[in-house]
């Protein structure tokens, strides 16, 4: 138990909820609260998206309910997630709600903090490492670096998501700082046409990545122009981020020394 070289950890008493982001897949990227938290849950609500190593880190008897939402799949709605995480409180269960990336990150992490509190029951946050800025940094991209950007940004790309328009894609454009685009597959021709339409050039630099720290995973180097193409091209499909700006250009200097993730 991770318990015996962190004794600190606190208890997670029974009836209480706790929301932890599990970090883009590989196991070795959880935080040392999400692993005992794994340990000693209950119940572990758990989206399509934690990979199978993780959710094998569970303790034997520990009961794995799936409640993930995924693009183009049927899921379940958010307020009978919500129900589940009540109900399975109220029994006194200890309940792992686990989410990929991080929970506080297009994760609905919020809406299910804030049915908790209307409902009265304790919870705790278990931040994780976002997917956004876990893949690109493992493909040798910075999220920031001194010579190219002062700020980044954090988008989705998923219109059923936010409902952003082109005319806001245009405005992020202006920005002139890097996009991390969340859940772009299915938008990704109509959000790249829109951002040149605000003024990027065709050729910013930009890169696919799929699937990071998984045995799927996949790093497209492309160009705003051609981001679509080259999905196709490499078939790359969800969930894949997305960077756009000069600090996707940027890997290329790395990639004689960087040592592969895996
Ligand atoms: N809360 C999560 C994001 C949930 S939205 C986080 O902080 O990472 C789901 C989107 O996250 C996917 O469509 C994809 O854009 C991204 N994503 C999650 N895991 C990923 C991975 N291993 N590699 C690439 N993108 C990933």
């Amino acid at each position: 138990m991770i318990r015996d070289d962190f004794p600190d950890l606190p208890d997670f008493p029974p009836g209480e909820v706790w929301l932890a982001g599990a970090g883009p897949g590989d196991p070795r990227l959880l935080t040392v609260l999400a692993l005992h938290a794994l340990q000693v849950a209950d119940d572990i609500v758990h989206d399509a998206l934690i990979d199978a190593r993780v959710l094998r880190l569970a303790a034997k008897g520990a009961e794995l309910i799936a409640a993930g939402k995924r693009g183009g799949r049927p899921s379940p709605h958010q307020r009978d997630i919500n129900e589940v995480l009540i109900e399975r409180a109220r029994l006194g269960r200890r309940v792992l709600r686990l989410k990929g990336g991080d929970p506080f990150v297009f994760g609905r992490g919020w809406d299910e903090a804030a049915a908790l509190t209307a409902a009265g029951i304790r919870f705790r946050i278990i931040p994780g490492l976002t997917s956004g800025l876990a893949a690109a940094a493992l493909a040798g991209i910075p999220a920031t670096s001194r010579d190219t950007n002062h700020a980044v940004v954090l988008a989705a790309g998923h219109r059923a998501e936010d409902g952003r328009s082109a005319a806001d894609w245009q405005a992020l454009a202006k920005l002139g700082q890097p996009l991390i685009l969340y859940m772009p597959m299915a938008q990704l021709a109509e959000i790249a046409a829109s951002l040149e339409q605000g003024g990027l050039s065709s050729d910013t630099p930009a890169a696919l990545i799929q699937s990071a720290t998984t045995g799927a995973e996949q790093v497209v180097e492309s160009r705003l122009g051609s981001l679509a193409a080259d999905a196709a091209k490499h078939g790359i499909g969800s969930p894949a981020i997305v960077v756009i700006g000069a600090i996707a250009g940027l890997r290329g200097q790395l990639l004689s020394s960087l040592v592969p993730w895996r």
